[in-house]
């Protein structure tokens, strides 16, 4: 036991200055060496409008290895197939083992789109470097990723309601039980369709479970990675927020309890201000908060236009509740790739529910939102924001 703290002990100081990993980040492998495997056959493809979520996968996937010994190998593109693994993986003890989402989109000119994918790249880099993972060129794998969604490329659902749900995995596969950085790592990438959140037309709000008993994630933690270790735990308090009869979980952090995040979701308020202006407001980026692409994408969006002022700050539940009941809290949203956004219709916090009026209030600007983003991402809007695949 004595041997396992210190060797944790030895990979946290190691992790934590961040401008370290000169040493693994001086290789990479390189998308021109890809070597690709087809497949035999071609699965059937789902109807578009029976999509479950994470349940439906390509024919293909693609991985690349890489050891301290040998360094990166050239990447691989084959048939959709199951993983082979040490028992001793330390994806599978120590939950060495990070992930990304985003999207392809067939438009309607046919041709298929990403979303602002290099920031699902820097943020994958990031999470790799706190992992204690080896780093690599972001462009090269976006390269490699962009070659995946060609190859399978009738996979990308043809409607404007569904997409093709890209999820890149960085997992250690050292076949050891020692506590310290993997010798043996894998990236792979799945890809499969998936539906629209909200069956079309309708754009349904959600109830939130606010019990600040339970935490999602802490300042000095790593709530700000997609890391598995992450999403795990919240699970059971999900299944706690149905039994009390709410759909997702509003984080709650700390003493001022401050709303953090809706599900794994980036929380968004629209409201007038103790000034009496309207603003846009979401949580700032201090480590609890995951950088989503989405919630970029809104603050960029909302900056540009000038209309309303919009902010990055904290809010407790106390400031929340005061200025729900004095009628200027306007819209309330979640915002992910899952969904682009997702209105808040009430909260259950005490033994109290509380309405929230944003349905109430069109909610103009949640749709306003929802338009300008699936507008770029099915080609009906030219934007730098969606590079071509094909
Ligand atoms: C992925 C995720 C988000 C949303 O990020 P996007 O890049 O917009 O999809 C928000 N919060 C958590 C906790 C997440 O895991």
């Amino acid at each position: 036991m004595a041997a396992l703290r210190t060797a944790l002990h030895g990979r946290l100081v190691q992790a934590l200055p961040l401008s370290l990993g000169g040493v693994r980040s001086a290789s990479s492998f390189k998308a021109s060496d890809l070597v690709v495997e087809r497949s035999a056959s071609c699965g059937p493809k789902p109807d578009p409008s029976s999509l479950v979520f994470g349940k439906h996968f390509s024919d293909h996937m693609l991985t690349i290895s890489w050891s301290a010994a040998g360094g990166w190998e050239a990447p691989h593109i084959k048939p959709f197939q199951n993983l082979s693994l040490h028992p001793a993986s330390s994806a599978l003890h120590y939950s060495i083992e990070l992930f990304e989402g985003m999207k392809a989109f067939r438009g309607e000119d046919n041709h298929i789109r990403l979303f602002r994918p290099m920031l699902n790249m820097e943020r994958m880099h990031r999470s790799a470097h706190r992992s204690s993972l080896p780093l690599y060129d972001q462009e090269e794998l976006l390269t490699c990723i962009k070659k995946l969604v060609e190859l399978d490329q009738d996979w990308v659902p043809f409607s404007q309601d569904a997409s093709l749900y890209i999820r890149p995995t960085f997992i250690g596969t050292e076949p050891s039980l020692g506590v310290s950085p993997p010798t043996q790592a894998m990236i792979f990438v799945i890809v499969g369709p998936v539906g629209p959140y909200f069956s079309t037309g309708s754009f349904s709000p959600v109830s939130l479970l606010a019990d600040p008993s339970f935490v999602r994630a802490w300042r000095g933690g790593v709530g700000a990675y997609k890391m598995g270790g992450n999403y795990g735990p919240t699970i059971a308090v999900q299944n706690e927020a149905l039994k009390r009869g709410c759909q997702q979980v509003l984080w709650l952090y700390g003493e001022k309890e401050e709303i953090t995040e809706v599900g794994t979701m980036n929380l968004f308020i629209y409201w007038t201000n103790e000034k009496g202006e309207k603003e846009l407001f979401t949580p700032p980026l201090d480590g609890i908060i995951l950088p989503g692409v989405t919630r970029q994408s809104l603050l960029d969006l909302a900056r540009s236009w000038g209309e309303f002022k919009v902010t990055e700050r904290t809010m407790g539940m106390k400031e929340l509740l005061g200025a729900l009941e004095a009628g200027r809290i306007l819209e309330v949203f979640g915002a992910g790739t899952a969904c682009v956004v997702c209105p808040v219709g009430s909260l259950l916090y005490g033994e109290k529910t509380y309405e929230i009026p944003t349905m109430q209030n069109g909610p103009d600007l949640a749709k306003r939102f929802h338009k300008e983003l699936t507008d770029i991402q099915y080609g009906r809007k030219a934007s730098d924001w969606a590079p071509l695949v094909v």
